[in-house]
């Protein structure tokens, strides 16, 4: 079986508007040669463009998705805000979160890219492919039920989980979230719930400000079911390996999921505009294997991946390729032409003793 790529031309058409990089132009700032908010179609659209050039896109199952039905969408978002959502994108778009705007068709194009998280999810659970990938965008793990921030107009994943669950495809799923940001809205979505696991690896202390602390387990019959391994500005390949196995993997392991999610954020590069860590291709190629092979130990394989962040145009492409590279146990390959530049810029052994000792103070209190 092969590994299913879900992806939608309708996804990379969300515009959200007028900024320069963060800041809305006007005044003293100048519009944007990039064309706006660092979330813009460029990362996503060249990630698909390479595995066509690579050759890999043939050796994958390459499809689209129905949307996300409004019944998938109220599972999760009140119908208040759904129709207050709707009204604004349908008189021109706009923005109620915060850094969240959207164009006449965000309604709709966000309802396309949870629909491609949920049919990557269906499709690996009733076992038409062997995993399966979702290029979503707009991106999901920031959205709350009722407020859209950081990029993310729809919580795509916890939509996806809950119409798995509600059409009993499984009853139980783990969350690894390993983009450079908290996963704040998945994290909020099952904090007291004990049938889906939500671990997020981050940077301590970027976005959001003031959420993803360690000491965040969950709540009521949810405690112990969320955890966050806050990592510092600097973290490396080395770093993220370390976290993941001494953490995230054996948490999830623990709680014995019959299939696993990743959000899978590009925004740890070492390029990356929105984050500060270094972690490089064979970063993303080590931890999809891990995960993988612990997939197979747990859960038959079953793996999903949903795209979230990931703002460099240039060097999410090879991250990505090498995520599906992994995934599809290919043999073709797309080398990161800033493979050697990066490993000679990881830090020091001074740094990884140091997070180790943070890391196993973790474990041991988790
Ligand atoms: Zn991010």
């Amino acid at each position: 079986m092969a590994t299913g790529f879900f992806w939608d031309e309708r996804c990379f058409w969300h515009s959200g508007g007028n900024y320069s990089f963060m800041a809305p132009v006007g005044g003293m700032v100048q519009p944007a040669s990039s064309g706006g908010l660092p979330e813009n179609p460029e990362t996503k659209r060249r990630l698909k463009n390479l595995l066509h050039v690579s050759g890999l896109w043939a050796e994958l199952t390459t499809r689209s998705s129905e949307p996300a039905t409004e019944e998938d969408l109220r599972r999760i978002h009140p119908e208040g805000f759904l129709s207050e959502f709707r009204a604004i994108a349908k008189a021109g778009g706009g923005e109620t979160g915060l850094r969240a705007p959207y164009g006449p068709d965000g309604y709709e194009i966000a309802k396309v890219s949870a629909g491609l998280a949920k049919g990557a999810l269906f499709s690996v659970l009733e076992g038409a492919t062997a995993n399966a990938y979702a290029l979503s965008r707009p991106p999901g793990h920031h959205c709350l039920p009722e407020w859209q921030n950081g990029f993310c107009l729809l919580a795509n994943i916890a939509i996806a989980i809950e119409a798995a669950l509600a059409e009993g495809k499984a009853e139980r799923i783990a969350v690894l979230d390993w983009d450079v940001h908290h996963g704040n809205g998945t994290e909020a979505i099952f904090y007291g719930r004990d049938d889906v696991l939500t671990v997020s690896l981050h940077q301590e202390r970027n976005y959001p400000l003031d959420t993803g602390d360690f000491a965040d387990r969950g709540t009521g019959r949810g405690t112990g079911a969320n955890l966050n391994v806050p990592l510092p500005p600097g973290t490396g390949h080395r770093g993220y390996l370390m976290a993941l196995d001494r953490l995230a993997l054996p948490a999830i392991r623990a709680f014995r999921p019959d299939a696993i999610i990743v959000a899978c954020g590009f925004d740890a590069g070492a390029f990356d505009p929105l984050g500060r860590m270094l972690a490089m291709q064979e970063t993303f190629r080590e931890m999809t294997r891990a995960v993988m092979a612990l997939s197979n130990d747990v859960c038959k394989g079953r793996l999903v991946m949903v795209h979230e962040g990931g703002y460099s145009e240039m060097h999410v492409p090879f991250l990505g390729h090498a995520v599906l590279e992994e995934m599809s146990g290919s043999v073709i390959r797309a080398v990161d032409p800033f493979a050697d530049t990066l490993a000679k810029r990881q830090p020091g052994k001074a740094f990884d003793r140091w997070l180790d000792d943070m890391l196993g103070e973790m474990a041991v209190a988790m």
